[in-house]
């Protein structure tokens, strides 16, 4: 049986990659999405499990050396890690799946998974931006400046990237992501 389609998707924090991904899990049963690990504190509404396995720095560190990532950076001050046990399972039985990652993490699955297909979700504007991230209202004054600073680094890396889509329009990101994804499915049924 042939492996499943790693897909990764990046954007700058605010940019609605949770948002697209959650409204494409809802009626989307063509692939299954990685839970990643992280430091960060959860948030109100989180759910540990399926928002983020939400782990000590120790813990973290232990994963890490035992190799236990498939890759991880250190992200707006906090780490982040994709679990590798779920993802080479899912990928083994053929099936596809879909991480949402920074850049940094893209970097080293572009290198381990060469077969990847890498997805940036861009905002209309550095503007609009601030506004969602200010909307969210997950952020302290300092960590909004240091995603905003981000964010600025992270968009210069979109060529870097087979596809990009605009999420100026939630619905419209969806049907786009959704599009790519089957699109991708047929070249490798071909
Ligand atoms: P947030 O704290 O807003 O949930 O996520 C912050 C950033 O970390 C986002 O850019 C998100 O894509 C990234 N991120 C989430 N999980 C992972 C992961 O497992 N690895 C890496 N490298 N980045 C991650």
């Amino acid at each position: 049986m042939s492996k499943g389609i790693l897909f990764v998707l990046s954007g700058p924090s605010g940019v609605g990659k949770g948002t697209v991904l959650d409204a494409l899990m809802e009626n989307f049963d063509d692939v299954e999405y990685s839970v990643s690990a992280t430091t960060r504190e959860r948030r109100p509404g989180e759910v540990d499990g399926e928002d983020y396995f939400f782990i000590s720095e120790e813990r973290f560190q232990e994963l890490k050396k035992n190799d236990k990532f498939i890759e991880s950076a250190k992200v707006h001050n906090n780490y982040y890690g994709t679990p590798k046990k779920y993802v080479d399972r899912i990928l083994n039985q053929g099936k596809d799946i879909i991480l949402e990652i920074d850049i940094q993490g893209a970097k080293q699955v572009r290198e381990k998974y060469p077969n990847a297909v890498f997805i940036f979700l861009k905002p209309p504007s550095i503007e609009e931006l601030k506004n969602r991230l200010q909307k969210r209202g997950t952020e302290n004054c300092k960590n909004k400046k240091v995603r905003i600073k981000n964010a600025k680094t992270e968009i210069k890396k979109v060529c870097e990237y087979d596809y990009t889509i605009l999420n100026d329009k939630v619905k419209n990101a969806v049907i786009e992501l959704k599009r790519i994804i089957l699109k991708e499915k047929n070249k490798k049924r071909s």
